[in-house]
Formats: structure tokens, C-alpha cells, sequence
């Protein structure tokens, strides 16, 4: 039975899952990465969660810790279609290496394109109805009869994800932030430690890997989320705007 179930607050769903999700940040105040996920996977809400990832500069870490608890743990993975071909790539570099058995590509409907972007040209006027059509939709496609997921966020990547909590609550979901606390350092000893594999396009001077068209090389000092959307507003894709604000990326890397 999952917690918001134990919690029934005058039968108040999303009081219940409040409570759930303030006991779950209690009681994994102080809980590793790995213990997070291993609580989550197997039994919180076993059966019930998948990993949303992008295949991006710093997806390796988290992918690695979730293949060494559970490999068929769902993995959804959207392709906007506007890729890099080396993320595609990549991805298919990790699903092997790693021995993910059960990661789920999902796009764009081909009805939104025809209505929404023919051209494929939408993001040169508006990134986010095209960022809306390709990725917050199909994400939220891919995450039906899921009760939660987990995402890569951590706080030191932005002001809005300062006070990011382990676990939260997203469109009547919870979110799992295994990585909340962790470090720019932090990832790079773990992807050492383990040899994980880097996207090919990091060494290229893209430390921050998004679709082809918004992603730009980043010179030396410069932030490195500097290259996505470059001169513009827009620093997210949309898919956390319902509890975060602007935001950078779903999958978090
Ligand atoms: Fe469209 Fe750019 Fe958003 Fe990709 S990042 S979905 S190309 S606006």
C-alpha cells in the first residue's frame, strides 16, 4: 500500500500524497542516492515508476544506479526529433552497457506536427509551443499509469532548483530527486569511478546537451547551460513549470 493510501486525509488524494511525500523527505533526510532509489524501485512504488532521461551530458550516472538495482526498470526516453544523432547513438551505448532492458522512446504525435509545426521550423519563432509539442506531450504520454518517476535534477544547476527536495509532488505524481544534493564534482567522480561512458558531444564543448537546433558550444567560463537557447528568456523545456517555474531541462541533465 503506498503511503498516501496509509495517509487518507479525510479522503483527500492530494493531501494524502502531501503527507506521503513529507514523510518520504523525513525519513530520507540524510539517505544516499543509491538508498533513495533502492527505497523507490523496490518498494515505494515498485511495479509503479520509471526514470525519465534525455541520454544527455550527465544522464550516465543516474541511468547506472538505476540499472544496478533494477535493468527492467522503465526508462523513458523522448525523442523530439530534433535530436543530435549522437545522443541517439549514445543512448543506444548505454542501453547496452549498462543492460537497460526496458527503455521506452516516445515523439512527437504526428497530428501535432501536421497541425502545429508542418515546417519542422517552429522553433525558430516560438520554442515554447514547439518545446510544448515535442517534449511536455509526449512526456506526459509516456508517463500515464505511472504513480512516479525519476528525474535527474540537482539543486546546484539552477536558483529555481536551490531548495529541491528528494521527493515531491508534480501533477498528482511523485517526483523522485535522488541527485538533489549532489555536486557538478560529485557526478564526475562517480561516472569516473564506474568508467561510464560521456556523450561524444561534451568533449566537443557542449556540456549541456538539449535538440540540435537550441544547443550551442559554450566557451571556456562560461556557464555551461549558456549554449541552450542561447539569447533568449528560455532556459527549460516546460516539463517542470507546474511546481518549479522556469526551469532548465526534464530530465535534468
Ligand atoms: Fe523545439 Fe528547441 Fe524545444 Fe527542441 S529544444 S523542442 S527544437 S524549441
Amino acid at each position: 500500500m503506498a503511503l498516501h493510501e496509509t495517509f487518507n486525509l479525510g479522503g483527500d488524494p492530494e493531501l494524502g500524497l502531501q503527507a506521503e511525500v513529507a514523510a518520504l523527505n523525513s525519513q530520507f533526510e540524510d539517505a544516499t542516492a543509491q538508498e533513495i532509489l533502492l527505497a523507490a524501485i523496490r518498494h515505494q512504488f515498485a511495479g509503479g515508476i520509471a526514470m525519465v532521461s534525455s541520454f544527455g551530458a550527465d544522464s550516465a550516472v543516474l541511468l547506472h544506479m538505476v540499472a544496478q538495482i533494477d535493468p527492467s526498470t522503465p526508462v523513458l526516453f523522448i525523442d523530439t526529433v530534433k535530436l543530435f544523432p549522437a545522443t541517439i547513438l549514445y543512448r543506444d551505448q548505454l542501453i547496452e552497457q549498462l543492460g537497460l532492458t526496458d527503455v521506452r522512446t516516445f515523439k512527437p504525435a504526428r497530428e501535432d506536427l501536421a497541425e502545429t509545426d508542418p515546417a519542422g521550423m517552429l522553433w525558430m519563432s516560438d520554442t515554447d509551443a514547439c518545446c510544448h509539442i515535442r517534449k511536455v506531450v509526449p512526456l506526459a504520454r509516456a508517463l500515464t499509469g505511472f504513480e512516479a518517476w525519476i528525474s535527474g535534477r540537482k539543486r546546484f544547476q539552477s536558483k529555481t532548483r536551490s531548495a529541491l527536495d528528494a521527493f515531491e509532488i508534480d501533477e498528482g505524481r511523485v517526483k523522485v530527486n535522488p541527485l538533489a544534493d549532489w555536486t557538478a564534482a560529485d557526478i564526475l567522480d562517480y561516472a569516473k569511478t564506474h568508467e561510464l561512458p560521456t556523450h561524444p558531444l561534451v568533449a566537443q564543448g557542449y556540456p549541456s546537451i538539449g535538440c540540435m537546433p537550441c544547443t550551442s558550444k559554450v566557451a571556456p567560463g562560461e556557464d555551461p547551460r549558456a549554449g541552450r537557447w542561447r539569447g533568449q528568456d528560455k532556459t527549460e523545456c516546460g516539463i517542470h513549470w507546474p511546481i518549479h517555474g522556469k526551469e532548465i531541462d526534464g530530465s535534468g541533465t
